[in-house]
């Protein structure tokens, strides 16, 4: 593709943008108190030159500030894949908080017990404990971990993210070896004295990295979500479960994205039997929310260690874990709204989102690929689609994605800002997607000209 016609095509949606969205732009230039005029950092990742403002939100749809409305594909990039405010969480919150009281109490409340036997019977360990975001669930599993084998690094894929977890930010450099993962902000250490990293689908790499005999767990997502959608190869995870069995590392999932691929994410549509599991972002249904869940024989070789203060100021908790409001909202989440029915129709909505990007990409004979893991859908500017993070990580063309951002959110339909990624919550509609589909034909034909 033409760079400069592009570059050209994407400047034309800045200027509309800007023009479109007044209050958002009088918004972002007024904020002088906020530390990159943002509330976090990363909310300055934008195609345009300042953020939308959010007016409100409800199901599949999002309005700004300056009055449009949005077809929200984004859904707070899995946060809000229950759709937003879905009606039985802000029950289930308003209950807890106005009717009855107590949000955070330092007491448990029955909803817990609720919550953990639903997790166990969608993702089948049997012991869970919370938090309030997945970046604590992996890093409190991976304290656990280290705890448990008495070893001292985690392994991750190379591109793979899971929240700012110190141990994560590595990634396989060119000559094959570790090396912090470029960016990484404020280093406690060198990461390679804490971590190990390998590609995706290479089972020879990562036994390679297994041999060395340090590795407490391997920390990975069965499906890498975060550098484009990377499908796992055949007999890739059965790999993975064998080498790091043979090495005597514990298997960690992180369903926090994966989670699209069903109600028991892929753990339970593929099988896979890790010794931890941790999850967060959409279980509790728009309200701060985190789990991992542990097998009997971890739960029971971390309880019998007396050396280990799992209850006090030992480095695995918070005080707002598992606080009566967050699990109010994953109870009600989890009981009426990411139901198995809710599931069967949005992994039908991502397969005609799916089918839809496919077409266009192919009518015009473009070299970009498409992959889907139930109600997430992500297209590539590679094809045949990327089988590791760092080829993924070499197909970014930040000019082509920032157009298309803009050139969807210009016209009333909302990506996720850091891929090209498209999930289905429970209210999302045939027509929605179908809208995309078009948008997506007209963005390719101003493309090509
Ligand atoms: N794990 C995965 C797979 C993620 O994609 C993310 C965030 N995108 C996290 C963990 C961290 O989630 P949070 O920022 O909500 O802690």
């Amino acid at each position: 593709m033409d760079s400069s016609r592009i570059r050209r095509l994407l400047a034309e949606e800045i200027a509309a943008s800007t023009a479109r969205n007044p209050r958002s732009r009088d918004a972002y230039g007024r904020a002088q108190h906020l530390f990159g005029r943002v509330p976090m950092t990363w909310m300055n990742k934008n195609a345009g030159a300042f953020p939308l403002y959010l007016e409100s939100a409800r199901g599949a749809r999002v309005q700004d500030i300056d009055g449009h409305e949005y077809i929200d594909f984004c859904l707070g990039d899995t946060g809000a894949m229950a759709g937003h405010s879905p009606a039985p969480v802000a029950e289930a919150v308003d209950l807890r908080f106005r009717e009855k009281g107590g949000a955070t109490a330092m007491l448990p409340t029955e909803d817990a017990e609720w919550v953990g036997a639903e997790l166990t019977r969608r993702f089948g360990l049997p012991r869970w404990s919370f938090s309030l975001t997945a970046t604590d669930a992996n890093r409190w599993a991976i304290r656990l971990a280290r705890a448990v084998t008495d070893r001292p690094k985690i392994l991750v894929n190379s591109y793979s993210y899971h929240g700012s977890v110190d141990e994560s930010l590595i990634v396989v450099g060119p000559d094959g070896r570790s090396t912090s993962r470029p960016g990484n902000v404020g280093a406690p250490c060198d990461v390679t004295l804490t971590s190990r990293a390998a590609e995706f689908n290479d089972l020879d790499g990562l036994e390679r990295e297994l041999a060395h005999g340090d590795v407490a767990a391997v920390l990975m997502e069965p499906a890498l979500t975060n550098i484009g959608i990377v499908l796992p190869e055949p007999g890739y995870l059965e790999g993975v479960r064998e080498l790091t069995r043979r090495h005597g590392t514990l298997l960690i999932n992180d369903e926090t994205h994966t989670f699209s691929a069903g109600p028991g994410g892929c753990t339970r549509a593929w099988g896979l039997d890790p010794d931890i599991l941790t999850i967060g972002k959409a279980i509790g249904g728009g309200i701060p929310s985190g789990a991992y869940g542990l097998s009997q024989q971890l739960a029971d070789r971390l309880l019998d260690r007396a050396d280990l203060d799992l209850v006090d100021m030992g480095g695995v908790g918070g005080t707002l874990a598992g606080n009566a409001l967050s699990v109010a909202a994953m109870r009600a989440t989890l009981e009426h709204v990411l139901t198995d029915e809710a599931f069967a129709r949005m992994c039908a909505l991502s397969e005609r989102f799916e089918d839809g990007v496919r077409k266009g990409i192919e009518s015009y004979g473009l070299p970009w690929s498409v992959s889907r893991l139930g109600a997430r859908t992500e297209y590539r500017f590679a094809a045949p689609a990327p089988r590791t993070g760092t080829e993924s990580a070499a197909c970014a063309d930040a000019d082509l994605e920032d157009f298309l951002h803009l050139w969807m959110a210009n016209r009333g339909v909302l990506m996720t800002p850091f891929h090209n990624m498209a999930l289905m919550c429970p209210d999302t509609t045939e027509a929605d997607v179908d809208t995309h589909t078009a948008l997506f034909a007209q963005a390719l034909a101003a493309l090509a000209g």
